[in-house]
């Protein structure tokens, strides 16, 4: 509807160009009227810029709205009672079209987060089955051969009838119990830790004598691995307001996994650089080790998700989560062999 209305007005301004000017390139060339001719044709020339400006101006409109669909522009917003009657009505289909695709934009960004949400807890009950079953499994069949050795099917076998050799084996099935049981408790442990996870306690304390300790704390095995290891602090204090024990554990993860990914590699080195600006204070832990490939950089953060024999994929899912309690973001970057940094930005002032 708006689109004939548009094509009408221009017809219509091109219909009385081509008059004006025909009428006054007659009356020049009859010699009839030439004074009348040429004002005629300069009113015709008037008239083919004010169209070029007409329709620069709806050009530049419709540029300015592909532009801002480009952008992903969310404040886009047309004024609907300015301008003559054919701009509102560009201006009102405009901002419907855009209220179309933000609705879409948002629907496909909910249907995205669902989608990775029920990965999540797939994921989740994959790993606890496998986990749980992994350790239970040995423990029955064990207990089941363990029994064999003292009972036949109708009876408890008598003490006579039990040799060296038997005990010697139930002790160390028994002991392969133990070790199953225990690493089932470890592991159930690591997922409680995981599901109720304190609120911080924020306090201020010293970021520079937390990040000394860790360091004295790393150091043995550091040494062992031959790791360099440097810390940047570019000033000589710095006070934090967070819950330390939680963001030690956080600083820890992010060591041991850097730790863990140098293992083998001869020119290792892990740096913590802090810095601290305006509105947010950034830890950063970055080591040159193999890296992660871009199409695994937000798997990393999911509940459980490992690519260690006997990681359990906690600890950078309990890591973001314990930043995010503080208001802030754990991120990575990744080059490999170059730099893999996890940053933790944490706001410069307490919440609330
Ligand atoms: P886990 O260490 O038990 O596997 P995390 O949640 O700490 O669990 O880490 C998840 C995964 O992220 C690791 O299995 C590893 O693939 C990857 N990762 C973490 N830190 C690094 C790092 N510094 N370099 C390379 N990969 C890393």
């Amino acid at each position: 509807m708006f689109s004939i209305r548009l094509y009408i007005r221009i017809l219509l301004q091109v219909v009385a160009i081509v008059v004006v000017a025909g009428l006054g390139a007659a009356g020049i060339v009859t010699g009839r009227a030439v004074i009348l001719g040429i004002v005629a044709l300069f009113i015709a020339a008037w008239m083919i810029s004010y169209l070029v400006y007409y329709l620069n101006v709806y050009n530049r409109r419709i540029q300015l709205f592909l532009d801002a669909i480009e952008d992903n522009e969310s404040m886009l917003y047309f004024p609907e009672n300015i301008g003559s009657r054919e701009q509102r009505r560009l201006h009102a289909a405009f901002n419907r079209i855009h209220k179309l695709m933000t609705e879409n934009k948002r629907k496909e960004f909910d249907r995205e987060l669902h989608r990775k949400e029920y990965e999540s807890w797939d994921r989740l009950m994959r790993v606890l089955t496998h986990e749980i079953m992994n350790s239970i499994a040995p423990i029955v069949s064990l207990s089941g051969t363990l029994l064999s050795y003292f009972r036949t099917k109708e009876s408890v076998k008598s003490s006579e009838e039990i040799t060296d050799t038997t005990i010697r084996k139930t002790v160390r099935g028994l002991d392969t119990i133990k070790s199953q049981g225990e690493s089932l408790i470890h592991f159930t442990e690591s997922y409680r830790q995981f599901a109720h996870l304190k609120k911080p306690e924020p306090k201020p304390f010293s970021l520079i004598r937390l990040l000394q300790n860790l360091q004295t704390l790393h150091q043995p095995d550091m040494q062992r691995q031959q790791i360099r290891f440097s810390l940047d602090l570019f000033q000589p204090e710095i006070t934090v307001y967070a819950d330390e024990e939680q963001l030690s554990q956080v600083l820890i993860n992010l060591l041991k996994n850097a730790m863990q990914a140098l293992e083998g590699q001869e020119d290792g080195h892990i740096r913590i650089q802090v810095k601290q600006q305006k509105n947010e204070l950034e830890i950063r832990v970055t080591d040159n080790g193999p890296g992660i490939p871009s199409d695994l950089q937000d798997d990393i953060f999911v509940p459980f998700f490992t690519t260690k024999a006997t990681g359990s994929g906690i600890g950078l899912s309990l890591s973001r989560q314990i930043v995010r309690m503080h208001g802030g973001e754990l991120s990575v970057v990744s080059q490999p062999y170059a730099e893999t940094c996890f940053t933790i930005a944490l706001p410069a002032k307490p919440r609330g």
